[in-house]
């Protein structure tokens, strides 16, 4: 379905839930959108594959840039290791697009990262392979993990959203190809100081790595969610004309 994501055309909703295991979980946007509408995403938040769903790239036409598994993690525990190489099937039957992985469940993804690429063929090249972080801890931990088990750092990216601490890593934003960063959005969303942002945004400045805030919550005292329009070199791939 078309994504309303700024850095996406679309996602591929091949799985939906996911589990209480984060800070994230209390407020989380993809849990409510299963709420709201229970139909279009599986019926509830429990992890679940969707195999009628795996042909769906292929017969969009136009190359695209999909996010997979957006209202959910495709590498959740309850998620079995055949599903995640049944996807990986279908990304190679449809490579025109640009693939976007993203999760939390970083070990799991680096533990997968060889046997999926053998399952992706030739074709893992349209795959972006991204980590969610929210605080120092979390992006520190993810940094060791990139070092220790992606030799493809080129294909690696980092989110930083909800952005709930600040994050300094320095040098150390050379190892991904983009980072994104965003507030917490919807009801009873935590304030994140434009500071942070600014913070984040200049090291990667230093480190020569694009970085596209999606969402801010402005300046303390200031509830709106500000959308920054994508500056040219912001994200290494192409943008759906219109995004919010
Ligand atoms: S990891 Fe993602 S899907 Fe899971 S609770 Fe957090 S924001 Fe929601």
């Amino acid at each position: 379905m078309p994504s309303g994501i700024a850095y996406c055309d679309e996602t591929w909703n091949v799985v939906t839930g996911c589990t209480a295991d984060f800070p994230c979980w209390e407020r989380c946007w993809a849990r409510g959108m299963c709420q709201r509408f229970p139909k279009a995403f599986g019926g509830d938040f429990t992890p679940r594959f969707h195999p009628e769903r795996l042909d769906q790239p292929l017969h969009w036409r136009e190359p695209r840039v999909i996010l997979v598994a957006a209202i959910g993690d495709l590498f959740n525990d309850a998620i079995g290791d055949d599903c995640i190489f049944q996807v990986c099937g279908a990304i190679r039957q449809a490579p025109r697009h640009r693939y976007l992985f993203l999760t939390k469940r970083w070990q799991r993804m680096a533990r997968m990262v060889l046997p999926m690429l053998h399952h992706l063929g030739a074709n893992g090249d349209p795959v972006w392979w991204g980590f969610t972080a929210w605080d120092n801890d979390s992006a520190r931990t993810v940094v060791n993990i990139v070092r220790d088990c992606f030799f493809r750092s080129d294909d690696v990216w980092l989110s930083l959203e909800p952005l709930l601490g600040p994050v300094n890593l320095g040098d150390d934003l050379g190892l991904f190809n983009q980072v994104i960063a965003g507030c917490e959005s919807g009801p009873g969303a935590r304030h994140t100081p434009c500071a942070w942002f600014r913070d984040v945004q200049s090291q990667c400045r230093e480190a020569g790595v694009p970085c596209y805030v999606k969402q801010a919550s402005g300046e303390a005292g200031e509830p709106k969610v500000i959308h920054f329009e994508p500056e040219p070199g912001d994200l290494p791939w192409t943008l759906r004309k219109g995004a919010r």
